[in-house]
This record gives structure tokens, C-alpha cells and sequence, in this order.
């Protein structure tokens, strides 16, 4: 990771020995949700900088709210940690083994007259606790004895009052100028099974209580969050210190955001839930299931964390920085091949009925190493649709009547006649190829304009192709006013579906997942979800920014 603010707060630390030069992190996700980019930018500060300082890099699942979390969440979080490779090795840690342990701080700092029971509602609570400009107001029961807080705390746990009857708080100072030190809630009763403890809990702790002694008890060193908890600091300073255990340095980082992409877990359930896409792993939606379904390298995702680096102050990262991630990845490792996505016919007239020949065709030009492999010609092949104009623009230099173009790795083909249907659609091409022209090119040194992609019509097969794009057509999508949905910002065209797309041979031997070019249309793998005959590939990206261009032309 290249030097920022944290890594030199990290080597102040090494160089006064605040922790005997030991550096551990930690991921600490909510299991209420699928993981999406913006954890990834997490886990890979987390991991990377512990790798640097030959440190320890912790998974812990901060499961401590029972009502929104789910076991189908953890598993998904493990594979999308492991698949990344953030290796947390044996350390995998659940908020909820320590369910015990918080208990008994809690009870310590009622036996020092730091915490007390409280009967107000959650209205009242709220009421009492002033704003921003005003000081809040003691609650009735602030000034409890130890005793009987300790009395009504254990009868709390032992499921004797109902939800939301009372809760156990902080006693800090209801005037404090930072609202979160306002005598903030440690426990409350929720009647709630957990999908770890299941019934053995009726008093869950919060997220500001529970959160800074989960790093504490695992010896987190440098605990790294999102800007969001800056004055929630001071809070989790004040329990540690009254309870003087491990303090943890806690370090704030700006939350991820990018353009044309919501990433708020709440705002993907929304999306899954409505049907708005197939699942969490819809190879449009920013998680990482999603992504890696899509064909996103990890390395892409790695080198996107990189290259935005990590700040102190929130921006939006342009998504095509993103795709540009993943382009360059593809370029390089990529194999090249042919598809037609939407054919038209060509009948070659020269060429011999029922022969077939083999040609070399290059893995990819990038890499010399990957070597090459064979594609057949034929007297039928398919070109794409668009790469033929009967009545040509003046910039549009592919085929069209009379005209001569390259075919990729094959030869030069003319077209001789239009053959059209009944109601005047073009059903296909007469040609002629000019067998001179081997390999494609002419040794009377004539020249063509434009080389088409093809393949042969006998030996290709069918298979389904998913356009996917962007989710959302506005690059602020949650930006919407007027009390308006964010859902209203989907891309109506976020997915086309080709049926018979026409592929090239080799294509029948890819492993799901695997990642192809298609030699001018993109980047595509075979969805990991596809199987036995009927194969599908999901476009991964455009060979270039499409939406560039389009931004380019408003413009303009
Ligand atoms: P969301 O708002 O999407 O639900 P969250 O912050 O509630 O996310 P957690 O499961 O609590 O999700 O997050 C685990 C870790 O990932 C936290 O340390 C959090 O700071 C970090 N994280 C979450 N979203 C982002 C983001 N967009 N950019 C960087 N880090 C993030
Ligand atoms: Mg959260």
C-alpha cells in the first residue's frame, strides 16, 4: 500500500513502541447483508496494511443485532474474504462469543457508579436528550443505587421485563457538547433469537457499547473505520478507559462512493427484495458476489483499491475508474476470440461446398505466450448485423455492396448481392473471397479499410450472451429530490439478452468463469450459474468506455 496517513500514523506508533511494534487489524463486517465494494476497499486497507508490518489481520463478524443478521450472510462474507485472499488465517472471531464478557464490563462499570438502569422509552429518551445547541436533561432513574442496578441489570438478562421496558446506560454527563457521550444506551432488551446464541440472550448491546471492546478483547492495535464514527471515538475511549483495558488506537477513513452505484447494504437489500435484480450475485449489483459473478478479476478490484488509495475527506470515485481496473487486467489475460452477437449470413460463392479449412488465429497479441489456436473457414460464415450497410455513410468503411474487407485471420471478402425477403429485410449476403489473400493480406498490395470478426456457420454454436451495464443511468442515483425513490434510477436497459449469439469453437471448452475477449464487442466470461449444454456468458465490460462517449457528445 502506498504511504498515507495511516501508515504514518502506524510508524509514529512503531517509533515510540505504543504497541511494542505490533501491528493488527481487523475486518469487522455486520453479517446483515452481502459485502460490496466499498467493504472491499476496507478489507484490503485492513489486510494490506498488516501484511506490510508483518502483522495479524482479524475477521470478525460484529453480529450483535439479532434482528437483521442471518447465517446465509456469514457464508457469504467468508467466501467473498477468502476469494479476495485477505488470509485472516485461523482468526475468525464472532461478536457474540463475547456476549459474556461484555455482560460482566457492563456490570463492572455499574459497581463503579458508571452506568445505571433506565426506565424512559426510547420517545423519552430521545426527548431527554437535548440537540446540538441544547443540553439534554438527567433521566428520573440516573441516580439509582449500584445495587439496584445490578439487581434490575440481572433480571433484564434473566427475560423478566419486555422489549423496550428499560435499558442499561452510560452515566457520562447529559450537558456533554458531543451527543453521543449524552449517558448513551449499552443494552436492550430485544426478545430476539440470534442465529448464533439463539434464545440464550434477551439483552443485546449496542453497537457503541459493544463495538470498541470486540477490538480491545482481540488486541486490535489499529482499528480502522469510516468517517460516520470520528465522535463515536471519544465514547469508546471514555468505556475502555473506565474499564482500563487494551486501548486500540481507532483511525477514520473515508467510505467509498462511486458514481452510477448505491452501496449501502439497506438500499441492495431494497433491490434484491423488489426483484429488481436476479439476487445479491446479479452480475449487475456492486458486491462482491455480484462482481465476481460479472467476471471482475480480484486483481482489478486490488489494484481499484490501490490506485484510489485511502483519504480523510469523502469523494465520489468515477466509476469508469473501476472498468478501466478491469480492462486493464483483461488486455493482458484475456484470450481473444470470435462471436457474432447479432448474424447476419454470408454465403461465400466461391468457396467449395462442404469444405472447411483451418486458420491460425492468435490468443492474444499482448502476450505472445499464450500461444494461438485454430479456427475453420467455410463457405457459410456469420458477420455481425452492423458490420454491413447497404447504402454506407460516408464514415462507415466496413462492407457494404462492392466493397472488400478484411475478415480476421482469414481472407479478403467482397460483397457481390443483397438477398432480401419478402417484406425487404436483408436475410443474406452473396460474396466472393479472394484466395490470394491468406492470413489477410494481399501480395498485389491492395488495401482495405476496416477487419470484421466472423465465424464459420458450421462450426460455431449457439449460445446466450447477457448485455449487462450499468444499474443506474444517473451518476448520483441516491441524489433524488423531491422525496423521490432512488429505484427510479434504473437503468431500463442495465440488461439485454441475446438468445442465439454464434460462437467460435474453442468457446465450448471455457470453465465457468473463465474470461475471454470477444474480439471487438468486449470482455465476457461463462456465468459461474450456467450449465451443461446451454451456456451463457455475461459481458463483463465494453472494450472501452461507451458512457465516456456519450457524456463526451452531450457536451459538445
Ligand atoms: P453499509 O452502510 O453498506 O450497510 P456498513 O458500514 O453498515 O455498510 P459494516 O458491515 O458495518 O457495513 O461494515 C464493515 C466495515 O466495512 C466497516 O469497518 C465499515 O467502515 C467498512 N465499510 C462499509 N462501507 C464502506 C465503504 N463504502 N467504503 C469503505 N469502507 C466501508
Ligand atoms: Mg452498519
Amino acid at each position: 500500500m502506498k504511504p498515507n496517513f495511516i501508515t504514518e500514523i502506524i510508524d509514529e506508533h512503531n517509533k515510540t513502541g505504543r504497541f511494542a511494534a505490533r501491528v493488527h487489524t481487523r475486518f469487522p463486517p455486520e453479517p446483515n447483508g452481502y459485502l460490496h465494494i466499498g467493504h472491499a476497499k476496507a478489507i484490503y486497507a485492513n489486510y494490506a496494511i498488516a501484511k506490510q508490518y508483518n502483522g495479524k489481520f482479524n475477521l470478525r463478524f460484529d453480529d450483535t443485532n439479532p434482528c437483521k443478521e442471518e447465517q446465509e450472510y456469514v457464508n457469504s462474507i467468508i467466501e467473498d474474504v477468502l476469494w479476495l485472499g485477505a488470509d485472516y488465517q485461523d482468526r475468525i472471531f464472532y461478536a457474540s462469543d463475547y456476549f459474556e464478557q461484555m455482560y460482566n464490563y457492563a456490570a463492572a462499570l455499574i459497581k463503579k457508579g458508571k452506568a445505571y438502569v433506565c426506565d424512559l422509552n426510547a420517545e423519552k429518551i430521545r426527548e431527554f436528550r437535548g440537540t446540538l445547541t441544547a443540553p439534554g436533561k438527567d433521566s428520573p432513574y440516573r441516580n439509582r443505587s449500584a445495587e439496584e442496578n445490578l439487581d434490575l441489570f440481572t433480571r433484564m438478562r434473566s427475560g423478566e421485563f419486555p422489549d423496550g421496558a428499560k435499558t442499561l446506560r452510560a452515566k457520562i454527563d447529559m450537558a456533554h457538547p458531543n451527543l453521543n457521550l449524552r449517558d448513551p444506551i449499552m443494552y436492550r432488551i430485544l426478545h430476539s433469537s440470534h442465529h448464533r446464541t439463539k434464545d440464550t440472550w434477551c439483552i443485546y448491546p449496542t453497537y457503541d457499547w459493544a463495538h470498541g471492546l470486540e477490538d480491545s478483547i482481540e488486541n486490535i492495535t489499529h482499528s480502522i473505520c469510516t468517517l460516520e464514527f470520528e465522535n463515536h471515538r471519544p465514547l469508546y475511549d471514555w468505556f475502555i478507559d473506565q474499564l482500563g483495558i487494551f486501548h486500540p488506537q481507532q483511525i477514520e477513513f473515508a467510505r467509498l462512493n462511486i458514481t452510477y452505484t448505491v452501496l449501502s447494504k439497506r438500499k441492495l437489500l431494497e433491490l434484491v427484495e423488489g426483484n429488481f435484480v436476479s439476487g445479491w450475485d446479479d452480475p449487475r449489483m456492486p458486491t462482491i458476489a455480484g462482481l465476481r459473478r460479472r467476471g471482475y478479476p480480484k486483481e482489478a478490484l486490488y489494484n481499484f483499491c490501490e490506485e484510489i488509495g485511502v483519504a480523510k475527506f469523502n469523494s465520489t470515485i468515477d466509476v469508469g475508474v473501476l472498468e478501466e481496473s478491469v480492462r486493464g487486467i483483461l488486455n493482458k489475460t484475456a484470450t481473444r476470440v470470435m462471436a457474432v452477437l447479432r448474424p447476419l449470413k454470408i454465403i461465400v460463392k466461391n468457396y467449395p461446398e462442404g469444405k472447411f479449412e483451418e486458420l491460425e488465429a492468435v490468443n492474444n497479441p499482448e502476450d505472445v505466450s499464450m500461444g494461438s489456436r485454430k479456427i475453420f473457414f467455410s463457405r457459410e460464415i456469420y458477420i455481425e448485423q452492423e458490420d454491413f450497410r447497404e447504402n454506407p455513410p460516408k464514415e462507415f468503411f466496413r462492407l457494404s455492396p462492392g466493397r472488400e474487407v478484411r475478415l480476421r485471420y482469414a481472407y479478403f471478402l467482397k460483397c457481390e448481392e443483397v438477398i432480401k425477403g419478402k417484406d425487404g429485410n436483408i436475410v443474406e449476403l452473396i460474396c466472393s473471397y479472394d484466395p490470394q489473400t491468406r492470413g489477410g493480406n494481399a501480395p498485389d498490395g491492395r488495401k482495405v479499410k476496416a477487419t470484421i470478426h466472423w465465424v464459420s456457420a458450421a462450426k460455431s454454436f449457439d449460445a446466450q450472451v447477457n448485455l449487462y451495464d450499468r444499474l443506474f443511468n444517473n451518476p448520483d442515483p441516491e441524489n433524488v429530490g423531491g422525496g423521490g425513490d432512488f429505484k427510479s434510477n434504473i437503468n431500463p436497459h442495465s440488461l439485454e439478452i441475446i438468445k442465439n449469439a454464434k460462437l467460435e469453437p474453442a468457446l465450448k471448452e471455457a470453465l465457468p468463469g473463465q474470461r475471454y475477449q470477444f474480439e471487438r464487442l468486449g470482455y465476457f466470461c461463462l456465468d459461474t450459474k450456467s450449465s451443461g449444454q446451454n451456456l451463457i456468458f455475461n459481458r463483463i465490460s465494453t472494450l472501452r468506455d461507451a458512457w465516456a462517449k456519450i457524456a463526451h457528445k452531450f457536451k459538445k
